[in-house]
């Protein structure tokens, strides 16, 4: 049988998302819109226009035909308060979705998914990227959900307090005392534990404990390129045991080795950019090495296979981490989306694979962590 073409696939994608919506598990926009020229004002910024600097806007979205978003409240570690700064970020989210009620569907259940395709809307999570916001305390927890929060990654680049980072030096040996209450308390009141950035210790760790599902939102694997943020086999080989889920990520770091290699030299030991001036230092390595390369579409389909395979075919999903940046090139932007799926079907993945990949799993996940939350609790 003759290879279908490209473009056959592509309209074949087209009619998948049009049936089976795609819910990504992670995008930073509203970070963005907080440190863009607008700085926050979201009439200034104008979600309904092209960004053509960026990745992310409502014309893009439409063209991607996305069906769900995990919307971060993302929060650097080391902004002067990031108790408030998480405040501010959630109410951004929430702003974004009352000045455009044709276009999102505020979700916070797994049902909402299919109530947001129905109404020809995206059905708009929000998470909190960072309990550095927490500031040590458990209780503020309870307030984000009732916020709408639904899932906490629990650190960035850096350790915190109670958990060590991937990308940084470990302090805890993965999760103290307090990092375990997190997660029970998470579980608790139904919020996805997020166990992208933490270390691989703190992964471990948390598997151990986790009476629910877990997800990495935005993680890609290691055995393909080494960065620290990239998951290793053994979480892989765990995660099915769990009924957890890992979301391939597009980050160009994550997906090409070549890409990472050359970072390498701007890095610090842990793979995070040296200090607050990466333009200058990302020109000085192009004068010392050259251009820095490109990830492709095709390295992430690798990687989500990798995964798939490893992990297995039920707790695969899709973290595409737009932020802002220089994406691979095939997924430059939110509009990308089918041409993920189109390649997948040209690797002659079948549409229930498709569909477990585009949300179902997630799906399945959300509904355990909302079913856990429910249960009555054990005595004593
Ligand atoms: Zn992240």
């Amino acid at each position: 049988m003759p290879r279908p073409s490209r473009a056959a696939a592509l309209a074949r994608a087209r009619a998948f998302l049009a049936r089976v919506p795609l819910l990504d598990a992670h995008n930073d926009l509203a970070y963005v819109v907080r440190e863009s020229a607008a700085a926050g004002d979201l009439a200034a910024y104008d979600l309904s226009r092209e960004h053509q600097e960026t990745d992310t806007d409502i014309p893009r979205l439409k063209r991607g035909q996305l069906g769900g978003q995990f919307w971060a409240a993302f929060v650097p570690t080391d902004v002067d308060n990031p108790c408030r700064y998480t405040l501010e970020l959630i109410a951004l989210l929430r702003r974004m979705h009352a000045a455009h009620p044709d276009v999102f569907h505020p979700a916070t259940r797994a049902s909402d998914l299919a109530r947001a395709r129905k109404l020809g809307k995206i059905a708009s999570f929000i998470a909190v990227e960072s309990g550095v916001g927490l500031d040590n305390r458990l209780d503020l927890l309870a307030l984000w959900h009732a916020l709408g929060v639904r899932y906490l990654t629990l650190c960035h680049n850096e350790t915190l307090d109670w958990v060590d980072s991937a990308t940084d030096a470990p302090r805890h040996g993965g999760l103290t005392a307090f990092g375990r209450q997190v997660i029970a308390e998470c579980n608790r009141l139904g919020i996805l534990v997020d166990l992208a950035h933490t270390s691989h210790a703190a992964q471990m760790q948390a598997l151990d404990i986790a009476a629910v599902p877990v997800a990495i939102t935005h993680t890609n694997a290691f055995a393909l390129v080494d960065h620290p943020r990239n998951v290793h086999d053994a979480v892989l080989d765990r995660i099915a045991a769990n009924g957890g889920i890992i979301c391939a990520t597009f980050v160009e770091t994550f997906s090409s080795q070549a890409v990472r290699d050359w970072k390498a030299a701007i890095s610090d030991p842990w793979g995070k950019g040296l200090g607050h001036d990466m333009k200058g230092a990302m020109a000085r390595q192009e004068a010392a090495a050259g251009p820095c390369p490109r990830a492709t579409l095709a390295q992430v389909c690798d990687h989500l296979e990798y995964i798939a395979a490893r992990a297995g075919l039920r707790h695969i999903g899709i973290g595409s981490d737009y932020y802002g940046a220089r994406n691979p090139e095939g997924l430059e932007d939110v509009s990308c989306f089918p041409n993920l799926i189109a390649e997948l079907m040209l690797r002659g993945w079948s549409e229930p694979n498709l569909a477990r990949l585009a949300s179902g799993n997630m799906l399945r996940v959300l509904r355990a962590v909302e079913k856990a939350a429910q249960a009555p609790k054990p005595a004593g």
